[in-house]
């Protein structure tokens, strides 16, 4: 007699004390580039998922949440968004997210490592959607900080898509205020940043705190938000940080009127103006863990995650 089905497991721990499991069905691909380890594997409920260091990345069923909730309202939050710059972003989703927008004429992503989206490239075409060929993008693989160092460019809209600053890894100084100076100095004079910033669940919320107080150092709007990422198995903090427009000052109906007038809604799974009003209005245990952070991330003194 057939017994239950036997799965192969994925065992992801997003605390030291607490994890998540995904049944596999295959592994795609497997290797150790020069900056971390990368697994693309196929699961049983969320289709292919990108894993760096042991951490899901995004997953082929829910990438849409994510990389709605990342970029779209920093767009919106922009009277005209022309060029904008990816740090990061591996699979490319962000960019084809950034690509929606009718008014982008360029988009630059910079992610340091070549291997991982090589790989992404070629495995993972449902969530890049050719996004690395079109006419607009252009890609670098160099370390972000050095680049936004060395550059004269500006844009309209940064979007900072990194994995998280683990020990050993690639990431560690770009969460601090030298790093995030940098980025406010190359945003045109109605720049838009917005950024991934750990998660928001009880208990864990110190990390989410700290982005927010850092960033306070260094920009006039600081606007919090989050939203469920449910191959995570948590909800996540996201931040838009400005040098003057506020998303939390526009209404739902300006939403859906700005994403009727630049791009084409029905493209959407998420964002609208419903999402906008219910990711930015955060519930009370968050902005008390918010005001009550007095950690500020520095080169010095950074922060590491486990
Ligand atoms: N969606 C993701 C998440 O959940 O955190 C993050 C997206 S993406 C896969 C993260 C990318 O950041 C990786 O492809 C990695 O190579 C890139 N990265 C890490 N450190 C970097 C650095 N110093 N400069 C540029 N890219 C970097």
């Amino acid at each position: 007699m057939a017994g239950p089905p036997q799965y192969k497991w994925f065992f992801e721990t997003t605390t030291p004390v607490e994890g998540h499991m995904h049944a596999i069905s295959r592994t795609i691909a497997t290797r150790q580039t020069r900056f971390q380890f990368m697994e693309i594997m196929e699961t049983h409920s969320y289709g292919k998922v990108l894993i760096l260091d042991g951490r899901i990345q995004s997953s082929q069923a829910d990438e849409f949440i994510y990389h709605e909730v990342l970029v779209q309202p920093g767009l919106l939050a922009h009277p005209h968004p022309r060029r904008a710059m990816v740090i990061g972003g591996g699979e490319g989703a962000t960019v084809r997210e950034i690509l929606r927008h009718r008014s982008i004429t360029g988009c630059l992503m910079v992610d340091i490592d070549g291997e991982v989206v090589a790989e992404c490239r070629k495995h993972l075409p449902e969530m890049h959607r050719g996004a690395f060929d079109d006419p607009r993008t252009r890609l670098l693989h160099e370390d972000a900080r050095a680049y936004l160092e060395k550059t004269s460019d500006r844009f309209d809209l940064i979007v900072i898509d990194l994995v998280e600053p683990l020990e050993e890894g690639p990431a560690c100084l770009l969460f601090t205020k030298e790093f995030y100076s940098l980025v406010r100095d190359r945003l045109t004079a109605d720049g838009v940043m917005t950024m991934q910033a750990g998660m928001t669940k009880v208990n864990e919320l110190f990390f989410f705190g700290a982005v927010n107080r850092t960033l306070r150092e260094v920009f006039p709007v600081v606007a919090p938000y989050q939203g469920f990422i449910s191959c995570f198995g948590t909800p996540w903090g996201f931040i838009l940080a400005s040098k003057g427009a506020d998303p939390r000052r526009q209404t739902a109906e300006e939403i859906d009127r700005l994403l009727a007038a630049r791009l084409d809604p029905a493209d959407l799974g998420y964002w609208n103006g419903a999402a906008h009003l219910h990711s930015f209005n955060l519930p009370k245990f968050i902005t008390r863990a918010i005001e009550t952070n007095d950690r500020i991330i520095t080169d010095a003194d950074p922060l590491i995650v486990s």
